[in-house]
């Protein structure tokens, strides 16, 4: 695998608006470093004991984003660096983010997750309970997180047209969501979707972060 250039490939047709996460989960610090000597420093892990053990040895003006589900008792290992959390799913985890963030003197930038696969195994909210929590009286006492925008994961299929369909569903709830609870903030502005076999579908469709692992850094060591 030839890291900086598949790198420098996938950068080299993003649009200007559009942010690439390479997601170096089971990946050794080696191959994070020769991507960070390429130039690129925005990564994504989806564990919290990978997270802090890559964060410890690696420079620090890496941003890193955690991609996958975040159970409460693990937040506070996080929190002190996090640049992004992807998969907020209910307002039970996004108190503990804030708390925690409140400890660290910061505000921690989240985005809420949402389920639009068919899939039953992933994660996220569905529109009703977004809009219930952004509602809500203890969503609005929050003052250390910053919820910046929405995360999907498309159905895992070959059926190009049935993800498109997804992402442009994701695109319809970011724009509901703004419209209704955050229309002066130009702070919500992300639609984190796309991974290696779908960006290039995501991105006509809005996408604003892609998360890609294997396209860089090859098949996963599992
Ligand atoms: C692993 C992972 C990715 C990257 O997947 P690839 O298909 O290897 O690009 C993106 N997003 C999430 C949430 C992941 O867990």
């Amino acid at each position: 695998m030839n890291i900086r250039e598949n790198i420098r490939k996938i950068k080299e047709g993003l649009p200007s608006n559009v942010t690439l996460v390479a997601v170096s989960k089971t990946k050794p610090v080696e191959d994070i470093l020769e991507a960070y000597d390429s130039g690129h420093h925005i990564f994504g892990e989806n564990k919290v004991q990978d997270l802090v053990q890559k964060y410890e040895a690696l420079p620090k003006d890496i941003e890193w984003h955690m991609i996958g589900h975040l159970q409460t008792n693990k937040v506070k290992y996080i929190a002190p660096f996090i640049h992004l959390i992807h998969a907020v799913d209910s307002l039970k985890l996004l108190k503990v983010i804030n708390k925690e963030a409140l400890k660290n003197g910061r505000v921690v930038p989240c985005l809420l997750q949402f389920h639009i696969a068919l899939e039953e195994t992933k994660y996220g909210l569905s529109l009703n309970e977004a809009e219930e929590l952004l509602s809500s009286k203890d969503y609005k006492e929050l003052t250390n997180v910053e919820i910046q925008g929405v995360m999907g994961m498309a159905t895992f299929t070959d059926d190009k047209e049935k993800i498109r369909k997804e992402f442009r569903y994701l695109k319809g709830i970011f724009d509901e969501l703004k419209s209704k609870y955050f229309g002066n903030e130009a702070s919500f502005k992300e639609i984190s979707m796309g991974m290696s076999d779908d960006y290039l579908l995501a991105i006509e469709e809005g996408s604003t972060l892609i998360r890609i692992g294997s396209s860089i850094f090859g098949p996963r060591n599992y």
